[in-house]
């Protein structure tokens, strides 16, 4: 028997529909609630690295997601030159293993859709436009009131509600989420014929400007500069600015930009980071992914160790008898080390681009593919 048999989860991205699905899978009553209308994710790309492709295996979502999206196994590294030379093709590091593929570019929302889809197929009772109010807990559960004056009691409450959690606000932990000083523009575009894995460009107006395929039409493009106020350019302005940056790039750029047309297909967003040091629960109330950790994403490592602290968490609370202090402690001691490695790796990346500084990125590289190579 597991040591919760029912449970409320708060956010339905990767993570909490991931810890629900793995959940209910179990045989524990799962509850989600979603404060948007329907399902939803930024119309943008995502890399899915090898360890967050096992994680879609153990949901078994992983064909229906290779079959939507792209997965590949090289990056390409071309030079910040008029023709875009190709000055690497660097074969990525199978981190799930020799039978995954080493990343998959995927489209937000498809992803999603089917994370979401598994979850209600599991059995867990997905509730959009709705979030908690507040909640109390005593020594056996905890009582939650929703937005929409229905209530509960359960077992555990997980926070899955991302970066600016709105149940780690109601828990009153304290974690000050920092801007790293980047900012990145992305586009949702049509997939030149040539591209077939992901390529990055370092130099040029920009730190980096890169592309990955999410299937065979389509890819995201990026490009990371300096973080600016970009709270009120316009549409004009959104694509004018994109246009300039991606027109100083040659290559398959060219095409990219020419199919640039669609300012609501252009996101901008900051980098930003934190980590919350253990433990990541309180009472009965747990934290996971962004609401826990987030940093740049320049290892694209984000969403996996999401979905790898959703893999550990149903693993620890479905292996246990009984919830206590100790088990959720356990959680977060476990994940911890790991996350932080990453985190802080992410970060360095950042800081050498920042600085114009070559690094030691295939050392830092080599370690964190063998670091994420293993069992989370
Ligand atoms: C520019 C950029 C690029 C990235 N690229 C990658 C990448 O290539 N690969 C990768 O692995 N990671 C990447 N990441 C990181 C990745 O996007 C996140 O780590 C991942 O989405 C976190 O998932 P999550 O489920 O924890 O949070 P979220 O995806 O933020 O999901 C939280 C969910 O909770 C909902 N919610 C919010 N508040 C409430 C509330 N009060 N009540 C109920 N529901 C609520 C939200 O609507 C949302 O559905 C990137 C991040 C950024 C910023």
């Amino acid at each position: 028997m597991a040591a919760v048999q029912n449970v409320l989860v708060v956010g339905g991205g990767a993570v909490g529909a991931a810890t629900a699905t793995l959940l209910a899978d179990a045989g524990v009553s799962v509850d989600l609630v979603e404060i948007t209308p329907d399902v939803t994710a930024l119309g943008s790309g995502i890399t899915l690295q090898g360890n967050a492709l096992r994680v879609l295996r153990q949901l078994g979502v992983l064909d229906e997601c290779l079959a939507l999206g792209y997965a590949a196994d090289q990056l390409v590294i071309r030079a910040p030159d008029p023709a875009g030379t190709v000055v690497a093709r660097v074969a990525e590091h199978r981190s799930g293993g020799p039978d995954l593929p080493a990343s998959m570019g995927m489209y937000r929302p498809d992803l999603a859709r089917v994370l979401v889809g598994r979850a209600e197929r599991a059995g867990v009772e997905v509730r959009f436009s709705t979030t908690l109010q507040e909640l109390t807990q005593d020594d056996s559960g905890v009582d939650v009131r929703f937005t929409d004056g229905s209530t509960g009691r359960y077992d555990l409450v997980v926070g899955a509600d991302g970066l600016r959690s709105w149940t780690r606000r109601l828990l009153d932990v304290p974690l000050e989420t920092r801007s790293v000083g980047m900012g990145i523009w992305r586009v949702f575009a049509p997939r030149p014929a040539e591209v077939v894995s992901s390529e990055a460009v370092y130099g040029g107006p920009c730190y980096i400007a890169g592309y990955t395929p999410t299937s065979e039409e389509s890819l995201y493009a990026f490009l990371v500069e300096d973080a600016q106020d970009r709270t009120t350019v316009t549409d004009e302005e959104k694509l004018a600015i994109v246009r300039r940056l991606a027109g100083a790039y040659g290559g398959p750029w060219r095409e990219i930009l020419a199919s640039i047309d669609d300012p609501s297909a252009i996101h901008y967003t900051w980098f930003e980071e934190h980590l919350l040091d253990a433990p990541w629960h309180r009472g009965r109330v747990v934290l996971v992914g962004d609401a826990v950790h987030t940093c740049p994403p320049t290892l694209a490592q984000g969403a996996a160790l999401g979905l790898e602290d959703a893999a550990v968490l149903a693993e620890v609370l479905t292996g246990a008898d009984d919830l206590d202090d100790d088990l959720l402690a356990g959680f977060a001691a476990r994940r911890l080390p790991r996350v932080r490695e990453v985190v802080e790796a992410s970060l360095q990346l950042a800081r050498w681009q920042l600085a114009h500084e070559q690094g030691d990125v295939p050392a830092l590289m080599g370690r964190i593919a063998q670091l994420t190579s293993a069992p989370a």
